[in-house]
C-alpha cells in the first residue's frame, strides 16, 4: 500500500501540546511530522495570552520536570504583571499576588513550532486529519502511517473520537478580542452573571489589552454574544470582533494512551479546571509525551509511561482544580452565595484556588 508520508511519529495539530510533542520526539531521535489544518499557525489568536512566570508554574505544579522549556524570549512577553484583579458579582475587587505575563499567542506557537523544527521536525501547515486507525491517520494529503500517532488537536480532537476516547463532556464556550485604550498592568477577572459558570477578562498587553468572555452553558440564558453585551454595559470597551473555541472544563480524560497514539493538551483534558488556563500544561505534558513517543519508537518502551509520568507530574494539582470548581459550582447559580464565598475566601483563598491548591486546608 501507498502512504503519501511514513514516519516514526505523526503529530496532529501545532498548538502548543503538538509543537512540544514534536520538539522532544524530534530530539528523542525519531521523524517526526506535524500537521496542522491552520493555513498560518496560531492565527487567528483565540486566548487570553496570559502566562503564569516559572516560579509561578513550579508552585502550581512542584512534581513537573520543567527543564528549559518555559525559557520564553524577552520579545514573546508584552507585559510583566505582579497581581490580579478580582472582581465579585457586587464589583467588588480584590488583588491576588501572582507572577504572570501576557504574551503575543500567535507569535508565541510560531515560536514553539520553530523550536520542533530546529529540532528536526516537519510541519506542515493547511493539513488536516480526518480519522486514524490501524496506525494510519487519514488526511488532506492522503494516508500517513506512523509508528506513533500523537493527537494535540485540541477540544474537539478527531484523533481522540476515532481512538474512542472520551473528550471533555463540559466544552465551555470562550472568546476573545484586542480593546483599544491604555490599562493598568493588572489583569482583571470578572465573575457572577456576566459570565455565569466562567469569567470575563481584561488583560493589558503593551498596547490595549485582551479582552474577552468564557462561561459554561449549564447556567447559562443567551449566548457568547449576549454575555459580551452585557460585560460591556458595566465595562465599556473599545473592542474588535471575538474569536472564540470551546475549553474543556471537565479535568482530564480517563485515559489517554490507546494502542500505538496518544492524547495530549486540550484534547486530553488537560487545563486547569479552575481557571481555563492550558498553555503551561500543554507544554509540559507535549514534552513528556515526545519524549515517551521516541524512546518507543526507538527502544519499543511502552506509551502508556505517557500516562503515568503526565498524571505523576502534573494530574494532582488538576484533580484539585476540579474539585474546587465543582465547589464553586455550588454558588455559581446565585450571585448572592458566590458574594459571600468570595468575600469568605479573599484575595488568599482565591491565591490558593488560581494556583490549583486545596481552598479547604
Ligand atoms: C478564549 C480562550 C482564552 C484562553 N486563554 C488562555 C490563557 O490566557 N492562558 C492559558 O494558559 N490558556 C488559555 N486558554 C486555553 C489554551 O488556549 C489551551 O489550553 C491551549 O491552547 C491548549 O493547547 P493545545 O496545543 O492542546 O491545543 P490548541 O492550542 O487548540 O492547538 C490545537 C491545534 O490543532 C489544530 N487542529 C485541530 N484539529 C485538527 C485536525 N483535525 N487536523 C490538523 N490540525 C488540527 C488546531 O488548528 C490547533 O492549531 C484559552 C482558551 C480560549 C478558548
Amino acid at each position: 500500500m501507498e502512504f503519501a508520508e511514513d514516519v516514526d511519529v505523526l503529530v496532529v495539530g501545532a498548538g502548543p501540546a503538538g509543537s512540544s510533542a514534536a520538539e522532544h520526539a524530534a530530539l528523542g531521535g525519531a521523524s517526526v511530522l506535524v500537521i496542522e489544518k491552520r493555513s498560518v499557525i496560531g492565527v487567528p489568536v483565540r486566548c487570553g495570552e496570559f502566562m503564569p512566570q516559572e516560579d509561578e508554574i513550579r508552585r502550581i505544579f512542584p512534581q513537573a520536570e520543567l527543564g528549559t522549556i518555559f525559557d520564553v524570549p524577552s520579545r514573546l512577553r508584552s507585559v510583566e504583571t505582579e497581581a490580579i484583579r478580582i472582581y465579585s458579582p457586587k464589583f467588588r475587587s480584590f488583588d491576588v499576588g501572582f507572577h504572570g505575563y501576557t504574551t503575543f499567542r500567535d507569535q508565541f506557537d510560531q515560536f514553539l513550532a520553530e523550536k520542533a523544527a530546529k529540532a528536526g521536525a516537519r510541519i506542515r501547515t493547511g493539513v488536516s486529519c480526518s480519522s486514524i486507525g490501524q496506525g494510519v491517520a487519514r488526511t488532506s494529503i492522503g494516508d500517513v502511517r506512523a509508528k506513533v500517532i500523537v493527537g494535540a488537536d485540541g477540544p474537539l480532537s478527531v484523533v481522540a473520537k476515532s481512538l474512542g476516547l472520551e473528550r471533555s463532556w463540559d466544552l465551555c464556550p470562550a472568546a476573545s478580542t484586542y480593546a483599544k485604550g491604555d490599562f493598568e498592568p493588572v489583569p482583571e477577572m470578572y465573575f457572577g452573571s456576566v459570565a455565569p459558570g466562567g469569567y470575563a477578562w481584561v488583560i493589558p498587553k503593551k498596547e490595549g489589552a485582551n479582552v474577552g468572555l468564557g462561561y459554561s452553558k449549564r447556567y447559562a440564558r443567551g449566548d457568547l454574544d449576549f454575555y459580551w453585551r452585557e460585560f460591556l454595559k458595566h465595562r465599556p470597551l473599545e473592542a474588535g470582533k471575538l474569536n472564540g473555541k470551546p475549553v474543556p472544563m471537565s479535568g482530564p480524560i480517563p485515559s489517554t494512551v490507546k494502542g500505538n497514539a496518544l492524547v495530549v493538551g486540550d484534547a486530553a483534558g488537560q487545563v486547569m479546571a479552575v481557571n481555563g488556563g492550558g498553555i503551561p500544561i500543554a507544554m509540559i505534558c507535549g514534552r513528556i509525551a515526545g519524549e515517551v513517543a521516541s524512546a518507543h519508537v526507538h527502544g519499543g518502551a511502552d506509551l502508556m509511561e505517557y500516562e503515568r509520568r503526565w498524571r505523576h507530574q502534573v494530574g494532582g494539582p488538576l484533580k484539585t482544580a476540579l474539585g474546587t470548581k465543582h465547589l464553586a459550582m455550588m454558588m455559581f447559580g446565585s450571585n448572592w452565595r458566590l458574594e459571600q464565598a468570595m468575600r469568605f475566601l479573599g484575595p488568599k483563598g482565591m491565591g490558593k484556588a488560581i494556583r490549583c491548591q486545596s481552598v479547604l486546608l
